[in-house]
Protein backbone atom coordinates (compact mmCIF):
# COMPACT_ATOMS: atom_id res chain seq x y z
CA UNK A 1 0.00 0.00 0.00
CA UNK A 2 1.26 3.05 -0.88
CA UNK A 3 2.03 6.22 1.29
CA UNK A 4 -0.74 8.12 -0.56
CA UNK A 5 -3.28 5.08 0.07
CA UNK A 6 -2.36 5.35 3.78
CA UNK A 7 -2.79 8.76 4.11
CA UNK A 8 -6.51 8.30 2.24
CA UNK A 9 -7.23 5.56 4.78
CA UNK A 10 -6.41 6.97 7.72
CA UNK A 11 -8.18 10.87 6.90
CA UNK A 12 -11.37 8.72 5.95
CA UNK A 13 -11.40 7.30 9.59
CA UNK A 14 -9.86 10.21 11.33
CA UNK A 15 -12.46 12.77 9.79
CA UNK A 16 -15.28 10.51 10.35
CA UNK A 17 -15.86 10.27 6.40
CA UNK A 18 -19.53 9.00 5.29
CA UNK A 19 -19.22 9.03 1.52
CA UNK A 20 -16.50 8.82 -0.85
CA UNK A 21 -17.33 9.64 -4.47
CA UNK A 22 -15.29 8.27 -7.36
CA UNK A 23 -14.95 11.12 -10.26
CA UNK A 24 -14.47 10.71 -13.67
CA UNK A 25 -15.46 12.41 -17.07
CA UNK A 26 -17.01 10.91 -20.22
CA UNK A 27 -15.76 11.60 -23.15
CA UNK A 28 -17.67 15.13 -23.56
CA UNK A 29 -16.34 16.46 -20.19
CA UNK A 30 -19.26 15.60 -17.82
CA UNK A 31 -18.01 15.05 -14.96
CA UNK A 32 -19.86 11.08 -13.60
CA UNK A 33 -19.71 10.35 -9.85
CA UNK A 34 -19.99 6.95 -7.67
CA UNK A 35 -20.25 6.86 -4.29
CA UNK A 36 -18.79 4.57 -2.71
CA UNK A 37 -18.86 3.22 1.49
CA UNK A 38 -15.67 4.47 3.05
CA UNK A 39 -15.26 0.61 4.00
CA UNK A 40 -15.10 -0.58 0.66
CA UNK A 41 -11.52 2.66 -0.27
CA UNK A 42 -9.48 -0.03 0.45
CA UNK A 43 -10.59 -2.83 -2.00
CA UNK A 44 -11.27 0.16 -4.59
CA UNK A 45 -7.42 0.96 -4.67
CA UNK A 46 -6.06 -2.96 -4.94
CA UNK A 47 -9.41 -4.23 -6.90
CA UNK A 48 -10.75 -1.48 -8.49
CA UNK A 49 -14.79 -1.06 -8.77
CA UNK A 50 -16.42 -2.35 -11.47
CA UNK A 51 -19.57 -1.00 -12.94
CA UNK A 52 -21.34 -1.17 -15.92
CA UNK A 53 -19.46 1.69 -18.05
CA UNK A 54 -22.11 1.06 -21.59
CA UNK A 55 -24.46 3.95 -20.72
CA UNK A 56 -21.56 6.51 -20.20
CA UNK A 57 -21.54 8.96 -23.06
CA UNK A 58 -18.86 7.90 -25.48
CA UNK A 59 -17.00 5.71 -23.28
CA UNK A 60 -18.43 2.63 -24.09
CA UNK A 61 -21.68 1.22 -26.00
CA UNK A 62 -21.55 -2.29 -26.72
CA UNK A 63 -17.48 -3.63 -26.78
CA UNK A 64 -16.34 -2.75 -23.53
CA UNK A 65 -19.42 -2.25 -21.35
CA UNK A 66 -17.54 -3.46 -17.43
CA UNK A 67 -15.38 -0.86 -16.56
CA UNK A 68 -13.26 -0.97 -13.64
CA UNK A 69 -12.11 2.44 -11.75
CA UNK A 70 -9.22 2.81 -9.63
CA UNK A 71 -9.22 5.84 -7.85
CA UNK A 72 -5.74 7.86 -7.97
CA UNK A 73 -5.06 8.36 -4.38
CA UNK A 74 -3.21 11.54 -4.71
CA UNK A 75 -6.10 13.13 -5.88
CA UNK A 76 -8.06 12.79 -2.63
CA UNK A 77 -10.29 15.71 -1.11
CA UNK A 78 -12.71 16.48 1.27
CA UNK A 79 -15.78 18.05 -0.56
CA UNK A 80 -16.84 21.70 1.60
CA UNK A 81 -19.64 22.19 0.51
CA UNK A 82 -21.01 18.53 1.81
CA UNK A 83 -20.37 20.42 5.45
CA UNK A 84 -18.83 18.62 8.36
CA UNK A 85 -22.68 16.59 9.16
CA UNK A 86 -21.68 14.10 5.70
CA UNK A 87 -18.03 13.98 5.65
CA UNK A 88 -17.87 13.42 2.09
CA UNK A 89 -14.47 13.28 0.07
CA UNK A 90 -14.08 12.66 -3.62
CA UNK A 91 -10.90 11.01 -5.99
CA UNK A 92 -10.85 11.26 -9.15
CA UNK A 93 -10.09 7.85 -11.06
CA UNK A 94 -8.82 5.84 -13.84
CA UNK A 95 -10.88 3.86 -16.25
CA UNK A 96 -9.89 0.21 -16.78
CA UNK A 97 -11.36 -2.63 -18.96
CA UNK A 98 -11.26 -5.83 -16.53
CA UNK A 99 -8.49 -7.51 -18.03
CA UNK A 100 -6.40 -4.32 -16.69
CA UNK A 101 -5.94 -2.24 -20.03
CA UNK A 102 -6.58 1.27 -20.02
CA UNK A 103 -10.22 1.77 -21.45
CA UNK A 104 -9.97 3.44 -24.71
CA UNK A 105 -12.63 5.98 -24.22
CA UNK A 106 -11.55 7.19 -20.74
CA UNK A 107 -10.20 11.02 -21.07
CA UNK A 108 -8.16 11.02 -18.29
CA UNK A 109 -6.10 7.92 -19.97
CA UNK A 110 -6.08 9.67 -23.11
CA UNK A 111 -4.14 12.59 -21.54
CA UNK A 112 -2.18 10.39 -19.31
CA UNK A 113 -0.59 8.38 -22.77
CA UNK A 114 0.04 12.03 -24.16
CA UNK A 115 1.78 13.00 -21.38
CA UNK A 116 4.26 9.85 -20.69
CA UNK A 117 5.19 10.50 -24.36
CA UNK A 118 6.14 14.23 -23.50
CA UNK A 119 8.00 12.78 -20.42
CA UNK A 120 9.47 10.13 -22.95
CA UNK A 121 11.13 13.33 -24.18
CA UNK A 122 11.88 14.45 -20.85
CA UNK A 123 9.71 17.30 -20.96
CA UNK A 124 6.40 18.21 -17.99
CA UNK A 125 3.50 19.83 -19.77
CA UNK A 126 2.25 23.06 -17.64
CA UNK A 127 -1.35 24.69 -17.83
CA UNK A 128 -2.83 28.04 -16.71
CA UNK A 129 -6.26 28.38 -17.78
CA UNK A 130 -7.99 31.39 -17.13
CA UNK A 131 -11.95 30.07 -16.98
CA UNK A 132 -14.86 32.62 -18.22
CA UNK A 133 -18.39 32.13 -17.03
CA UNK A 134 -21.74 34.03 -16.73
CA UNK A 135 -23.87 34.27 -13.36
CA UNK A 136 -27.94 34.56 -14.12
CA UNK A 137 -30.70 35.35 -12.56
CA UNK A 138 -33.36 32.45 -12.32
CA UNK A 139 -36.01 33.81 -14.23
CA UNK A 140 -39.72 32.08 -14.47
CA UNK A 141 -39.56 30.78 -17.87
CA UNK A 142 -35.80 29.89 -17.36
CA UNK A 143 -34.53 32.86 -20.33
CA UNK A 144 -31.20 33.58 -19.29
CA UNK A 145 -30.87 37.58 -17.27
CA UNK A 146 -27.18 38.31 -16.11
CA UNK A 147 -26.90 39.06 -12.61
CA UNK A 148 -25.78 42.40 -13.36
CA UNK A 149 -24.46 45.02 -16.17
CA UNK A 150 -21.01 45.16 -14.90
CA UNK A 151 -17.84 44.77 -17.30
CA UNK A 152 -14.49 44.22 -17.41
CA UNK A 153 -12.15 44.46 -13.88
CA UNK A 154 -15.32 46.54 -12.50
CA UNK A 155 -15.64 46.54 -8.72
CA UNK A 156 -19.40 46.34 -8.21
CA UNK A 157 -20.21 47.26 -4.71
CA UNK A 158 -22.40 44.69 -2.95
CA UNK A 159 -22.76 43.05 -6.12
CA UNK A 160 -23.49 39.43 -6.62
CA UNK A 161 -20.34 38.73 -8.64
CA UNK A 162 -18.17 39.91 -5.70
CA UNK A 163 -19.84 37.58 -2.99
CA UNK A 164 -19.69 34.42 -5.71
CA UNK A 165 -16.08 35.11 -6.31
CA UNK A 166 -15.22 34.92 -2.63
CA UNK A 167 -17.30 31.89 -1.89
CA UNK A 168 -15.71 30.47 -4.71
CA UNK A 169 -12.26 31.19 -4.58
CA UNK A 170 -12.00 30.24 -0.99
CA UNK A 171 -13.41 26.65 -1.80
CA UNK A 172 -11.14 25.84 -4.19
CA UNK A 173 -8.43 27.15 -1.91
CA UNK A 174 -10.23 24.65 0.32
CA UNK A 175 -9.71 21.78 -2.24
CA UNK A 176 -6.10 22.14 -2.45
CA UNK A 177 -6.57 24.45 -5.56
CA UNK A 178 -4.51 27.61 -6.09
CA UNK A 179 -6.41 30.86 -7.83
CA UNK A 180 -4.21 33.18 -8.80
CA UNK A 181 -6.48 35.75 -9.41
CA UNK A 182 -10.41 36.54 -10.51
CA UNK A 183 -12.36 39.18 -11.88
CA UNK A 184 -15.72 40.69 -13.17
CA UNK A 185 -14.82 39.82 -17.05
CA UNK A 186 -16.44 41.89 -20.03
CA UNK A 187 -19.75 40.70 -20.33
CA UNK A 188 -22.78 41.55 -18.03
CA UNK A 189 -22.88 38.92 -15.06
CA UNK A 190 -19.54 37.70 -16.50
CA UNK A 191 -16.53 36.39 -13.86
CA UNK A 192 -13.27 35.07 -14.50
CA UNK A 193 -11.14 32.85 -12.14
CA UNK A 194 -7.42 32.33 -13.48
CA UNK A 195 -5.77 29.11 -11.61
CA UNK A 196 -1.88 28.95 -10.42
CA UNK A 197 0.02 26.70 -13.01
CA UNK A 198 0.17 23.27 -12.62
CA UNK A 199 1.03 19.98 -14.50
CA UNK A 200 -1.86 19.34 -17.53
CA UNK A 201 -2.76 16.27 -15.72
CA UNK A 202 -3.75 18.24 -12.12
CA UNK A 203 -5.11 21.06 -14.53
CA UNK A 204 -7.51 19.17 -15.70
CA UNK A 205 -8.68 17.65 -12.71
CA UNK A 206 -8.95 21.24 -11.12
CA UNK A 207 -10.72 22.61 -14.30
CA UNK A 208 -13.37 20.05 -13.73
CA UNK A 209 -13.38 20.66 -9.53
CA UNK A 210 -13.68 24.21 -10.43
CA UNK A 211 -17.05 23.59 -12.77
CA UNK A 212 -18.24 21.87 -10.00
CA UNK A 213 -17.44 24.39 -7.33
CA UNK A 214 -18.68 27.29 -9.80
CA UNK A 215 -22.23 25.11 -9.87
CA UNK A 216 -22.44 24.22 -6.61
CA UNK A 217 -21.64 27.99 -5.00
CA UNK A 218 -24.29 29.67 -7.90
CA UNK A 219 -27.16 26.73 -6.45
CA UNK A 220 -26.20 28.26 -2.82
CA UNK A 221 -26.66 31.60 -3.55
CA UNK A 222 -29.86 30.92 -5.81
CA UNK A 223 -28.22 32.39 -9.02
CA UNK A 224 -27.44 30.16 -12.03
CA UNK A 225 -24.13 29.98 -13.40
CA UNK A 226 -22.86 28.59 -16.93
CA UNK A 227 -20.01 27.90 -18.92
CA UNK A 228 -21.77 27.60 -22.42
CA UNK A 229 -19.14 28.90 -25.05
CA UNK A 230 -21.46 31.91 -26.08
CA UNK A 231 -24.79 32.37 -23.97
CA UNK A 232 -25.62 35.94 -25.95
CA UNK A 233 -25.04 36.98 -29.55
CA UNK A 234 -24.33 40.47 -28.20
CA UNK A 235 -22.38 40.05 -25.37
CA UNK A 236 -18.49 38.51 -25.55
CA UNK A 237 -18.30 34.81 -24.78
CA UNK A 238 -16.62 32.59 -22.34
CA UNK A 239 -13.17 31.40 -23.42
CA UNK A 240 -10.69 29.49 -21.88
CA UNK A 241 -7.79 31.29 -22.61
CA UNK A 242 -4.79 28.62 -21.27
CA UNK A 243 -1.05 29.55 -20.60
CA UNK A 244 0.96 26.90 -21.69
CA UNK A 245 4.90 25.52 -21.27
CA UNK A 246 7.25 23.19 -21.26
CA UNK A 247 10.03 22.21 -18.57
CA UNK A 248 13.18 19.96 -18.82
CA UNK A 249 13.80 19.30 -14.85
CA UNK A 250 13.80 22.56 -13.64
CA UNK A 251 14.36 24.60 -16.21
CA UNK A 252 11.64 25.97 -18.28
CA UNK A 253 12.34 25.02 -22.11
CA UNK A 254 10.27 27.96 -23.55
CA UNK A 255 12.96 30.42 -22.43
CA UNK A 256 15.88 31.41 -24.47
CA UNK A 257 17.38 34.94 -23.15
CA UNK A 258 18.91 35.39 -26.29
CA UNK A 259 16.15 34.89 -28.49
CA UNK A 260 13.45 37.10 -29.75
CA UNK A 261 10.45 37.46 -26.84
CA UNK A 262 13.13 35.19 -25.26
CA UNK A 263 10.98 32.28 -27.17
CA UNK A 264 13.09 29.66 -26.91
CA UNK A 265 13.32 26.79 -30.74
CA UNK A 266 11.66 24.51 -28.47
CA UNK A 267 8.80 26.84 -27.85
CA UNK A 268 8.58 27.95 -31.88
CA UNK A 269 8.52 24.78 -32.82
CA UNK A 270 5.70 23.78 -30.20
CA UNK A 271 4.10 26.98 -31.38
CA UNK A 272 4.30 25.57 -34.91
CA UNK A 273 2.62 22.61 -34.40
CA UNK A 274 0.03 23.99 -32.79
CA UNK A 275 -0.90 26.53 -35.55
CA UNK A 276 -0.62 23.55 -37.98
CA UNK A 277 -2.93 21.54 -36.74
CA UNK A 278 -5.15 24.30 -35.02
CA UNK A 279 -8.50 23.35 -37.74
CA UNK A 280 -7.72 19.57 -36.85
CA UNK A 281 -7.71 20.01 -33.40
CA UNK A 282 -11.10 22.46 -33.14
CA UNK A 283 -13.58 19.70 -32.97
CA UNK A 284 -12.07 18.98 -29.45
CA UNK A 285 -10.81 22.32 -28.25
CA UNK A 286 -14.30 23.95 -29.23
CA UNK A 287 -17.03 20.81 -28.84
CA UNK A 288 -20.30 22.44 -29.43
CA UNK A 289 -22.08 23.72 -31.91
CA UNK A 290 -22.32 27.15 -29.86
CA UNK A 291 -18.85 27.41 -29.77
CA UNK A 292 -18.34 28.28 -33.32
CA UNK A 293 -20.83 31.01 -32.47
CA UNK A 294 -18.03 32.45 -29.79
CA UNK A 295 -14.91 32.09 -32.58
CA UNK A 296 -17.13 33.79 -34.72
CA UNK A 297 -18.34 36.11 -32.62
CA UNK A 298 -15.85 38.64 -31.95
CA UNK A 299 -15.16 40.37 -28.96
CA UNK A 300 -11.64 39.28 -28.42
CA UNK A 301 -12.68 35.28 -29.48
CA UNK A 302 -9.78 34.18 -32.25
CA UNK A 303 -11.20 33.43 -35.43
CA UNK A 304 -8.03 32.92 -37.74
CA UNK A 305 -4.82 30.41 -37.33
CA UNK A 306 -2.03 33.16 -36.30
CA UNK A 307 0.26 33.95 -33.79
CA UNK A 308 1.66 37.52 -32.06
CA UNK A 309 2.77 39.01 -29.23
CA UNK A 310 0.68 40.94 -27.40
CA UNK A 311 -2.05 40.64 -29.94
CA UNK A 312 -5.31 40.02 -28.63
CA UNK A 313 -6.46 39.08 -32.37
CA UNK A 314 -3.88 35.79 -32.53
CA UNK A 315 -4.95 32.56 -31.74
CA UNK A 316 -1.55 32.65 -29.84
CA UNK A 317 -0.32 35.04 -28.28
CA UNK A 318 2.97 35.02 -26.40
CA UNK A 319 2.72 36.86 -23.35
CA UNK A 320 5.31 39.73 -21.60
CA UNK A 321 7.12 38.37 -18.62
CA UNK A 322 8.45 39.90 -16.10
CA UNK A 323 12.53 40.36 -16.78
CA UNK A 324 14.06 37.40 -14.66
CA UNK A 325 11.25 35.27 -14.63
CA UNK A 326 12.40 33.14 -17.47
CA UNK A 327 10.35 30.10 -15.38
CA UNK A 328 7.64 32.16 -16.45
CA UNK A 329 8.18 31.79 -20.35
CA UNK A 330 5.01 30.34 -22.30
CA UNK A 331 2.54 30.69 -24.76
CA UNK A 332 -1.17 31.23 -24.13
CA UNK A 333 -3.24 29.70 -26.50
CA UNK A 334 -6.88 31.77 -27.13
CA UNK A 335 -9.01 29.48 -28.85
CA UNK A 336 -10.28 27.31 -26.22
CA UNK A 337 -13.73 27.35 -24.62
CA UNK A 338 -15.00 27.24 -21.29
CA UNK A 339 -16.89 24.15 -22.31
CA UNK A 340 -14.25 22.20 -23.48
CA UNK A 341 -12.91 18.64 -22.28
CA UNK A 342 -10.20 19.58 -20.47
CA UNK A 343 -8.15 16.32 -20.68
CA UNK A 344 -8.96 15.89 -24.21
CA UNK A 345 -8.30 19.27 -25.09
CA UNK A 346 -4.64 19.47 -23.63
CA UNK A 347 -3.67 16.03 -24.82
CA UNK A 348 -4.59 17.49 -28.52
CA UNK A 349 -2.53 20.53 -27.83
CA UNK A 350 0.15 18.68 -26.42
CA UNK A 351 0.07 16.23 -29.34
CA UNK A 352 0.17 19.11 -31.90
CA UNK A 353 2.70 20.69 -30.03
CA UNK A 354 5.15 17.97 -29.56
CA UNK A 355 4.18 17.46 -33.48
CA UNK A 356 5.96 20.73 -34.52
CA UNK A 357 9.09 19.80 -32.04
CA UNK A 358 9.64 16.29 -34.06
CA UNK A 359 9.26 17.30 -37.23
CA UNK A 360 10.78 20.51 -36.86
CA UNK A 361 8.18 22.97 -38.04
CA UNK A 362 9.22 26.53 -38.91
CA UNK A 363 7.11 29.16 -36.78
CA UNK A 364 4.87 30.95 -39.68
CA UNK A 365 5.51 34.79 -39.33
CA UNK A 366 3.64 36.65 -36.88
CA UNK A 367 0.93 39.23 -36.78
CA UNK A 368 1.75 42.13 -35.74
CA UNK A 369 -1.96 44.38 -36.53
CA UNK A 370 -5.22 42.84 -35.69
CA UNK A 371 -6.14 40.05 -37.72
CA UNK A 372 -10.00 40.90 -37.73
CA UNK A 373 -9.18 44.14 -39.35
CA UNK A 374 -7.03 43.08 -42.20
CA UNK A 375 -8.52 42.10 -45.69
CA UNK A 376 -9.47 38.92 -46.83
CA UNK A 377 -6.53 39.20 -48.94
CA UNK A 378 -4.10 40.33 -46.87
CA UNK A 379 -4.68 37.54 -44.00
CA UNK A 380 -4.15 34.73 -47.23
CA UNK A 381 -1.28 36.38 -48.23
CA UNK A 382 0.10 36.23 -44.84
CA UNK A 383 -1.29 32.55 -44.54
CA UNK A 384 -4.18 33.27 -41.81
CA UNK A 385 -6.23 30.49 -42.21
CA UNK A 386 -9.83 30.66 -41.23
CA UNK A 387 -10.54 28.50 -38.00
CA UNK A 388 -13.75 26.39 -39.05
CA UNK A 389 -16.91 28.25 -39.13
CA UNK A 390 -18.74 25.29 -37.57
CA UNK A 391 -18.80 22.41 -36.33
CA UNK A 392 -20.10 20.14 -38.46
CA UNK A 393 -17.11 21.48 -40.82
CA UNK A 394 -14.74 21.24 -37.24
CA UNK A 395 -15.70 17.42 -37.82
CA UNK A 396 -14.96 17.09 -41.42
CA UNK A 397 -11.65 18.48 -40.87
CA UNK A 398 -11.08 16.40 -38.17
CA UNK A 399 -11.95 12.97 -39.90
CA UNK A 400 -8.65 13.01 -41.86
CA UNK A 401 -6.66 13.90 -39.23
CA UNK A 402 -4.48 11.10 -38.07
CA UNK A 403 -2.41 13.29 -35.62
CA UNK A 404 -6.21 13.59 -33.51
CA UNK A 405 -6.60 9.56 -34.10
CA UNK A 406 -3.08 8.85 -33.16
CA UNK A 407 -4.01 11.00 -29.86
CA UNK A 408 -7.55 9.89 -28.88
CA UNK A 409 -7.04 6.48 -30.30
CA UNK A 410 -9.07 4.98 -33.17
CA UNK A 411 -12.06 3.95 -30.85
CA UNK A 412 -12.53 7.10 -29.08
CA UNK A 413 -11.89 8.92 -31.81
CA UNK A 414 -14.19 7.30 -33.97
CA UNK A 415 -17.00 7.51 -31.04
CA UNK A 416 -16.06 11.31 -30.22
CA UNK A 417 -16.95 11.98 -34.18
CA UNK A 418 -20.06 10.04 -33.65
CA UNK A 419 -21.86 11.84 -30.91
CA UNK A 420 -20.72 14.54 -32.42
CA UNK A 421 -22.55 13.92 -35.85
CA UNK A 422 -25.52 13.46 -33.78
CA UNK A 423 -24.97 17.02 -31.85
CA UNK A 424 -24.65 18.87 -35.51
CA UNK A 425 -27.83 16.58 -36.99
CA UNK A 426 -29.70 17.47 -34.31
CA UNK A 427 -29.11 21.37 -35.05
CA UNK A 428 -29.22 21.04 -38.81
CA UNK A 429 -33.06 19.97 -37.81
CA UNK A 430 -33.67 23.11 -35.88
CA UNK A 431 -35.76 26.26 -37.49
CA UNK A 432 -34.71 29.41 -35.40
CA UNK A 433 -36.82 32.29 -34.19
CA UNK A 434 -34.26 34.10 -36.29
CA UNK A 435 -35.23 32.14 -39.52
CA UNK A 436 -39.34 32.76 -38.78
CA UNK A 437 -39.05 36.63 -38.04
CA UNK A 438 -36.62 36.94 -40.93
CA UNK A 439 -38.69 34.85 -43.34
CA UNK A 440 -42.25 34.20 -42.65
CA UNK A 441 -43.85 36.92 -43.30
CA UNK A 442 -41.54 38.01 -46.18
CA UNK A 443 -41.05 35.11 -47.82
N1 LIG B 1 -14.11 36.42 -23.61
C1 LIG B 1 -13.01 36.39 -24.55
C2 LIG B 1 -12.97 35.04 -25.27
O1 LIG B 1 -13.99 34.47 -25.43
C3 LIG B 1 -11.70 36.69 -23.88
C4 LIG B 1 -11.62 38.02 -23.20
C5 LIG B 1 -10.29 38.24 -22.52
O2 LIG B 1 -9.97 37.56 -21.55
N2 LIG B 1 -9.47 39.10 -23.00
O3 LIG B 1 -11.98 34.54 -25.70
MG1 LIG C 1 -7.57 36.83 -18.22
MG1 LIG D 1 -10.66 36.83 -19.78
MG1 LIG E 1 -6.03 35.70 -21.83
Amino acid sequence: MSKQRDYVLRTIEERGVKFVRLWFTDIAGNLKSVALSPTEVESAFSEGIGFDGSAIEGATRAYESDIIAIPDASTFQMLPWRGDMEPTARMFCNLFTPNGEPAVSDPRQVLKRQLDKAAQKGFTFYAHPEIEFYLLQHTADGTPVPVDKAGYFDNVPGGVSHDFRRASVSMLEDLGIAVEFSHHEGGPGQNEIDLRYADALTMADSVMTLRTVVKEVAIAQGIRATFMPKPFSAAPGSGMHTHFSLFEGDENAFFDPAAKYQLSVTARRFTAGILHHAREIAAVTNQYVNSYKRLWGGDEAPSYVSWGHLNQSALVRVPMYKPGKGGSARIEYRGLDAAANPYLAYAVLLAAGLRGIEDEYELPPEAEENVWAMSHNERRAMGFDPLPGSLDEALHVMQKSDLVAETLGEQAFSNFIRDKQRETAEYRRQITPWELEQNLDRL
